[in-house]
């Protein structure tokens, strides 16, 4: 190895280790903003080695660095464009969408390689490895499987399960047609096997997202990224990139580990969100207030007296806090009660909203302290101590249906709210989460129902409290 390949090495050891250190200051939500910064600059780093060996190597003509410029300007000028005009509530889709580009890109990588050793060798390859295939198929299937998950999410195509006639038998058959293909190539080279392979993967990532509920869509969307990574990986193998390889191998087990962890917060197992049919996207069907005997309504004036003259309260966002929008408003409920001398803090399940992290990032962007959010584990046993705990936004999180077997939403581990002495939900209606079933805490004899829009509800409450004296 010469000096110049040395130092190359060790740039990409830098990268690297940006990407890890990057990846530890994620772990908190006071740190993750330089994460993100420190992976940015491993990734620039990456990219900036890759050009300088290019160019060391002449292996990019004229033409070839017309193509690299345009496509790299053209690329980060439409991912700089969406992630800054994407709402929270449409982050999933935008990650699947960038899944579906990685996915994409790195089967071309190894479809490109694959043709460029062909005709360099007369049709006679020693190289179609074990590599080239897996960066193909994972990656196809990525891509496409990424698209429909999108879609789903964006409701451009239905977020009921869809399921086909005879959907698992065209799957078995369409994973045979792939995998025999695939081993053909292992002894003999082929592109219209290489096209076999590629088609049947495409498919088969349509019909895998297909069947699986629009609810589910945020696992498969972790799931997708955490391939994504792994072809990535395979992508670096084949054309020998470190960088690729690293980054691709770090995706991929945080993907995947992320994907268990949601599954786990779901008490869902991986096979039983893809076998599908479970959630249908937001339900927003609302059913009407029935007028029930046992739900109680209030207005923001007797909100405000429970608040204001609390001495702890527990704010629990959901889903419906991001969907409103009502995150700045929240925070300046909370100054205010906090201004009175009121204890408040913010109850973060770790499968509250869409996304991973979803409530956390929506709190930081309105700079509510770090300290005040607190996991699940952490603010359950603070319950009972509450005089209030506001629910903002959030039904399936707060069930207490999932503590007793048979339901939709049985073992999955929920925030104590019915534990406070005095509940305050602001939603809508009486409509559903995404599991589709009934709150029982809305029927508790603690509870109050405040129904309106997020945004709406919070900032009513906020100037009630700001009427009252003492
Ligand atoms: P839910 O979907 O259970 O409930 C959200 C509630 O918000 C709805 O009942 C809705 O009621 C209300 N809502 C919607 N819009 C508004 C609005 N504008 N103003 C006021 N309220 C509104 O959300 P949770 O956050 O409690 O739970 C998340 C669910 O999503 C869990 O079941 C979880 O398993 C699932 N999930 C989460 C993932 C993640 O990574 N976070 C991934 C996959 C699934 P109404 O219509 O009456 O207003």
């Amino acid at each position: 190895m010469n000096t110049f390949t040395t130092n190359i090495q060790l740039v990409y050891v830098l990268a690297a280790a940006c990407f890890v250190v990057g990846l530890h200051l994620m772990n908190s939500p006071a740190t993750a903003r330089r994460g993100n910064q420190v992976s940015t600059a491993g990734m620039a780093i990456a990219v900036v080695i890759t050009l300088v060996l290019l160019i060391h190597q002449g292996s990019v003509t004229g033409v070839g660095w017309t193509v690299l410029i345009v496509g790299a300007l053209l690329g980060s000028l439409a991912g700089l464009w969406s992630a800054r005009r994407v709402q929270m509530t449409a982050m999933p889709q935008l990650v699947s969408m960038f899944n579906a580009v990685g996915g994409g890109a790195a089967a071309l990588v190894a479809v490109n390689d694959y043709i460029e050793m062909e005709s360099a060798h007369s049709g006679v390859l020693g190289t179609t490895t074990v590599f080239t295939l897996l960066d193909v198929i994972i990656g196809s299937v990525t891509f496409s499987g990424s698209i429909i998950a999108a879609g789903k999410l964006q409701g451009l195509i239905t977020g009921s399960p869809v399921m086909l006639k005879g959907g698992r038998a065209i799957n078995v058959g369409l994973i045979a047609i792939t995998l025999g293909s695939a081993a053909f190539m292992l002894t003999t080279a082929s592109l219209p096997a290489l096209l076999v392979v590629v088609l049947g993967s495409l498919a088969f990532g349509v019909l895998m997202v297909l069947p699986i509920g629009g609810a589910d869509m945020p696992v498969v969307i972790s799931l997708l990224n955490s391939c994504t990574g792994i072809a990535v990986a395979m992508a670096g193998f084949v054309i020998s990139n470190w960088g690729l390889i690293i980054a691709g191998a770090l995706v991929g087990a945080s993907g995947g580990i992320l994907t268990k962890l949601m599954a786990d917060a779901m008490n869902r197992s991986l096979g039983n969100i893809i076998v599908g049919g479970f959630g249908t996207g937001d339900s927003l069907v609302a059913a009407a207030v029935t007028g029930d005997a046992q739900i109680r309504a209030i207005a923001a004036d007797d909100a405000a007296i429970q608040l204001a003259y609390a001495s702890k309260v527990i704010i629990v966002p959901g889903y419906g806090l991001a969907a409103a929008q009502a995150q700045h408003g929240v925070a300046e409920l909370a100054a205010v009660l906090e201004s009175r001398g009121v204890e408040v803090s913010y109850a973060i399940h770790p499968v509250a909203g869409r996304m991973p992290g979803h409530m956390n990032v929506l709190l930081a962007e309105a700079n509510v302290p770090y300290p005040q959010l607190k996991a699940m584990d952490e603010i359950n046993p603070e319950f009972p101590r509450a005089d209030v705990a506001l629910v903002i936004g959030a039904n399936d999180v707060t069930n207490p249906a999932a503590r007793r077997p048979g339901t939709a939403i049985s073992g999955m581990p929920i925030l104590d709210v019915d534990q406070a002495k005095s509940i305050i939900v602001v939603k809508r209606s009486m409509g559903h989460g995404y599991a589709g079933i009934d709150n029982e805490l809305y029927t508790n004899p603690k509870t109050s129902m405040y129904f309106a829009d997020a945004k709406r509800a919070v900032a009513e409450m906020t100037s009630a409290v700001k009427t009252l004296v003492g």
